[in-house]
């Protein structure tokens, strides 16, 4: 089959110009050809593979192109670059690969076409379209990888218990793929990664948390985690999630199986926001209940305080897993604290003075936690659906009108400490500390407006109840 048609930017005519006149045998390979032969947008990174030097390749296209781009070498791995605004294309050297146990850093060398596709992850990723002037477009598919994308299947192209026990990186990309492109992964297959399953240990955490982000920018993320699941990878990355799975029944009570109930939440929000961190928060909010998870003969299953452990143990997830430990984290964390307040107040009747709590405590992120908790209604029932919905409505409605009158959501004390040591001729005292929070109380209460001249009077009522005598007024 050709393709000359789908090679029409400029790039390639140019790196065909560049193979012959070297004489190297060039081919575009990987996740460029998949993509293109799946019309999957535009793809911003181009693998070109030349049975040669992929560098010496690399500075001779660079020197044909009209704005001479800058090659960038890496010598220790064979390969090169050239970065545009647009796209990254990367050359290398064809490769034979060889594993040894223990690693995933193969013995590399010199090898054909045919090596480097046989070390490709999957027959959809190790299909290569010619650059050379003899041939250009043709396709060269030996493992069937285009029958494959028609019956969107993930197969290995070679055995695949060496390829994962090789490089077990490759089954945490099985599943990322099955996941994005809502594929199959061959039985076979499937059967492979859990026997190899524990072999993901030699991975390091960022590669997996990698792996992890994309499957959870999928479209439906709660694909990838239930073969995560079942293939028991799980397990080797997030056992909290693993914790959630299961029914317990005593005395004829039962709850539902937080786990199955996470994935429909984390597949909820993916439709309202595209934000890695808040899907983070849809996925680890409900951690909690494991650890806190009681029976009581009179009211059943209860999960006691599992916003708060769940809060605490997302950050020392975050840290096992080497994920960023700064205001990420905070977040995630704040949003899994925070995940009941919003049900707890449309359960109570949404008063002004619990929504004014509700966007002091979550300040400029009250939008995202209310995008988490819509997403936490699963009940099947339509009845309770719509009233769950309908009670958020009016929380959303109730925070705009608000915040429209008290501006809480940053809350900047409208009197300040300055003042009120002026006020009563205070040093640096607790009873500073004191007025100060109760100005915070009245305001969010709604005993006074969120503005200075009440506040300042009500500071000076404060005062005198606590025996300090005013001093100085204004
Ligand atoms: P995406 O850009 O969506 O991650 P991709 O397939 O382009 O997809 P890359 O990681 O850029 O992924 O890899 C480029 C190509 O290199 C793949 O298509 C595949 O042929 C090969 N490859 C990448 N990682 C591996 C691996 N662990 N084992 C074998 N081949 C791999």
């Amino acid at each position: 089959m050709n393709y000359k048609e789908a090679l029409q930017l400029d790039i390639f005519s140019t790196i065909s110009k560049a193979a012959t006149e070297l004489q190297l045998e060039t081919y575009v390979i990987g996740g460029f050809v998949r993509d293109l032969l799946l019309k999957r947008g535009d793809a911003k990174d181009i693998d070109i593979v030349a049975v040669g030097s992929g560098i010496e390749l690399a500075k001779k296209a660079a020197s044909l192109l009209p704005n001479k781009p800058k090659v960038q070498v890496f010598k220790n791995y064979g390969t090169a670059m050239i970065k545009t605004k647009e796209i990254e294309i990367e050359f290398v050297g064809a490769r034979k690969e060889s594993y040894e146990r223990g690693s995933r850093n193969p013995a590399v060398e010199n090898g054909t076409l045919q090596d480097d596709q046989n070390r490709r992850d999957f027959s959809i990723n190790a299909m290569a379209l010619s650059l050379n002037e003899n041939n250009f477009g043709d396709l060269l598919d030996p493992f069937n990888g285009l029958q494959d994308l028609k019956d969107k299947r993930i197969v290995t192209p070679l055995d695949p218990d060496i390829t994962y026990s090789d490089d077990p990186l490759r089954m945490m990309r099985a599943i990322r793929f099955a996941t994005q492109l809502n594929f199959r992964i061959d039985p076979v297959s499937l059967e492979a990664i859990t026997r190899n399953a524990t072999r993901i240990d030699i991975i390091s955490k960022e590669r997996i948390v990698v792996e992890l982000n994309k499957i959870l920018l999928s479209s439906t993320p709660s694909t990838g985690f239930i073969l995560l699941e079942k293939t028991k990878l799980l397990p080797h990355m997030l056992p909290e999630l693993v914790a959630l799975k299961g029914i317990d029944e005593k005395e004829g009570q039962t709850h539902k199986d937080n786990f199955y109930h996470t994935l429909e939440v984390v597949d909820n929000i993916s439709e309202n926001t595209d934000d890695v961190w808040l899907r983070w928060a849809a996925l680890l909010h409900d951690i909690g209940k494991a650890p806190t998870k009681r029976f009581h003969k009179k009211i059943g299953w209860t999960f006691h305080g599992h916003e708060f452990v769940g809060g605490k143990m997302v950050h020392k997830l975050f840290k096992r897993l080497k994920m960023p430990l700064n205001e990420k984290v905070k977040f995630v964390q704040k949003m899994v604290m925070m995940s009941s307040r919003p049900i707890v107040l449309s359960q109570d009747g949404v008063t002004d003075s619990a929504v004014r709590r509700l966007v002091f405590d979550a300040g400029e992120h009250v939008e995202d936690l209310m995008t988490l908790c819509e997403a936490d209604i699963t009940t099947k029932n339509p009845k309770k659906f719509a009233k769950y919905r309908n009670n958020f409505k009016i929380v959303r409605e109730k925070i705009v009108e608000v915040e429209e009158r008290d501006q809480v959501r940053n809350f900047q004390p409208p009197v300040s400490g300055e003042e009120i040591m002026r006020a009563f001729n205070l040093k640096p005292s607790r009873e500073i500390g004191i007025i100060k929070h109760a100005i915070k109380e009245a305001i969010l209460e709604g005993d006074i407006p969120n503005e200075h001249n009440a506040a300042y009077k009500f500071m000076l009522a404060k005062g005198k109840e606590l025996g300090l005598k005013v001093h100085n007024a204004t």
